[in-house]
């Protein structure tokens, strides 16, 4: 997902009418966090997904069949639902169930059955899933409508949930290894999901699109996107030489703009295989799918609603940031919440990097500058604690939006503190976990901050945790004290808890730039008249007194109106 910039995230506790008077619940609310006991120790092996979508009553009918793996018998298990749902059925085994062995007062669906091993549960259930006030910055099920006035319905559901339209483990953990979706839809609706599309079958006023992925899936990258869409497809052979499908559904009234971003995307594949490694999901397809919120990072068919704008960076900064989410968040998923600044803030790093491979330093660095006033600082990026989604989100108690910016800026900084060999080097092997991607020798990955901080000491062979405590695991960026005098200039670190911080800091006196080592404070002559500039090529994320002043005039500027 992309992070407004400037706007403050109100977490709504809203939702949807429905016709069984339930409201979603704080427990369906939340995503990830911890687990309870009765779904330790599951893993999802398949998730069978069937959805009948009825636009005219906004709700829809499921049929859901997941293959659980037990790592010990039990008594009993559950799976994630949002109560807003009526359960007609629950199947464990193929064998229907008394309905008093299961119950879903607050969205965690309990099933008495003792099970081990594998074993499959079914549930059956129907209603109208939670509408988003404001996706996707929150989740449900959108029922809207396109310019032209036909049904456009599309979920996103990252900070809430899979469970808000399908039962799920709702964890990052929770992935499936394999997902099948059946989607029917009245025609001329079009369904376009996760995978590959392996038939579609026509039921006289309805079609069914039978949707696979077999790659390992982020629960929340489950996407429904439905309109009356138009394809434009292409086959592409990739820099790693392998052939890739690229398919992007858009609105058939929007078809000269579909086909000018089209035509962007094989150049936005070939930088991200040159600079970070193959497309993780070649095997399936690269896909996008227009959609009535702005973005959001589905794997295989990112969501894609930035209206075709553009911007002085000359591509579409969200459908460039979304698809770096296949690298960063699907490739590599983050294992616990916490560590969400690895999908948001390389996915946020790419932006700049692609501006520069597309045009170089000014591109580049514009980019990044934009980035910089979001940066807040108040939380550490990373706590170190297990967390919800919605609590790495929080912008008093959590990184909020820092997890963005700053995480792009720390990036940033160390790209040019450990230089392009091994930052690069660094990255593959935290995506891959190999520094020698090639199309088929690598399967999604789960890693954490701690993981990324283990990589950069192995390839640079130095202890890089000082570079990290500062940046990742404190809240207060490093701050640079001048003291300039009309004969000296004394120039020092000033970190919070007193903190080791080893970074070189280049100066330039007079356009002479030398570069000061700072584990101790450094005095230099210089004359009244000098000109000097600190970090003269803005190498350094840190605290800058000018930005602080820009944020507190800005947010006064929106309390006024
Ligand atoms: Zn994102």
């Amino acid at each position: 997902m992309k992070f407004p910039f400037g706007i403050l995230i109100i977490a709504s506790l809203l939702s949807a009418c429905n016709h069984t008077q339930e409201t979603t619940s704080a427990y369906s609310l939340k995503s990830g966090g911890e687990m309870p006991s009765s779904q330790q120790g599951l893993n999802v092996k398949h998730a069978d997904l069937g959805f009948t979508i009825k636009p005219d009553q906004q709700i829809i009918d499921g049929v859901t069949t997941l293959t659980l793996m037990t790592t010990t018998p039990r008594k009993s298990f559950s799976v994630d639902l949002d109560r807003v749902f009526h359960i007609s059925e629950v199947l464990v085994n193929g064998q229907v169930l008394a309905p008093e062995l299961y119950s879903n007062p607050d969205g965690m669906l309990l099933v008495k059955q003792a099970v081990s091993g594998e074993f499959t549960v079914t549930i059956k259930y129907n209603g109208q899933p939670r509408v988003p006030v404001r996706a996707p910055w929150d989740g449900g099920l959108m029922w809207e409508k396109t310019p032209n006035g036909a049904d456009w319905i599309a979920t996103a559901v990252q900070g809430e949930g899979c469970d808000l339209f399908w039962p799920c483990i709702d964890h990052p953990s929770g992935e499936p290894t394999k997902v099948d979706l059946h989607i029917n839809v009245p025609k001329p609706l079009v369904a376009a999901s996760n995978g590959v599309l392996l038939n579609v079958t026509d039921e006289g006023a309805t079609r069914t699109y039978h949707w696979q992925t077999k790659s390992l899936h982020n629960t929340y990258g489950i996407a429904l996107n439905i309109a009356p869409y138009e394809l434009l497809e292409t086959k592409f052979t990739s820099v790693y030489g392998n052939s890739l499908d690229i398919q992007f559904f858009h609105l058939p009234e929007r078809t000269e703009k579909a086909k000018i971003l089209f035509a962007e995307i094989p150049e936005m594949i070939n930088f991200f295989e040159r600079m970070i490694g193959p497309y993780p999901f070649g095997q399936e397809k690269v896909g996008i799918a227009e959609t009535p919120h702005l973005g959001m990072e589905h794997q295989t068919i990112n969501a894609y609603g930035n209206e075709y704008k553009k911007d002085q960076f000359g591509y579409d900064w969200l459908m460039q940031h979304e698809f770096a989410h296949e690298w960063f968040g699907n490739q590599l998923t983050n294992d616990d919440w916490d560590h969400m600044w690895l999908h948001e803030g390389f996915g946020s790093y790419m932006q700049p990097l692609f501006a520069q491979y597309l045009h170089g330093d000014l591109a580049y660095k514009a980019n990044l500058a934009k980035q910089r006033t979001g940066i807040v600082s108040k939380s550490p990026l990373v706590s170190n604690q297990v967390r919800e989604v919605e609590q790495v989100y929080q912008h008093d108690t959590g990184p909020g939006g820092d997890i963005y910016t700053k995480g792009s800026w720390v990036l940033h900084t160390l790209r040019y503190l450990i230089g392009d060999d091994a930052f690069f080097k660094a990255t593959k092997q935290l995506v891959y976990g190999t520094t020698d991607p090639q199309p088929g020798n690598f399967t999604p990955v789960f890693k954490n901050s701690a993981d990324f901080v283990n990589i950069v000491n192995t390839i640079t062979g130095k202890d890089m945790s000082w570079f990290f405590d500062v940046y990742l695991y404190q809240a207060d960026l490093p701050k640079l004290v001048v003291d300039r005098k009309d004969d000296a200039i004394t120039v020092q670190w000033e970190i919070e808890n007193n903190k080791p911080f080893h970074m070189p800091v280049e100066l330039s006196i007079n356009g002479k730039i030398t570069t000061l080592d700072l584990t101790k404070p450094v005095t230099l002559a210089i004359n009244k008249m000098d000109v000097v500039i600190l970090d003269p090529n803005s190498k350094i994320l840190k605290y800058d007194q000018h930005i602080v002043d820009f944020q507190n005039f800005r947010k006064e500027q929106s309390a006024k109106k």
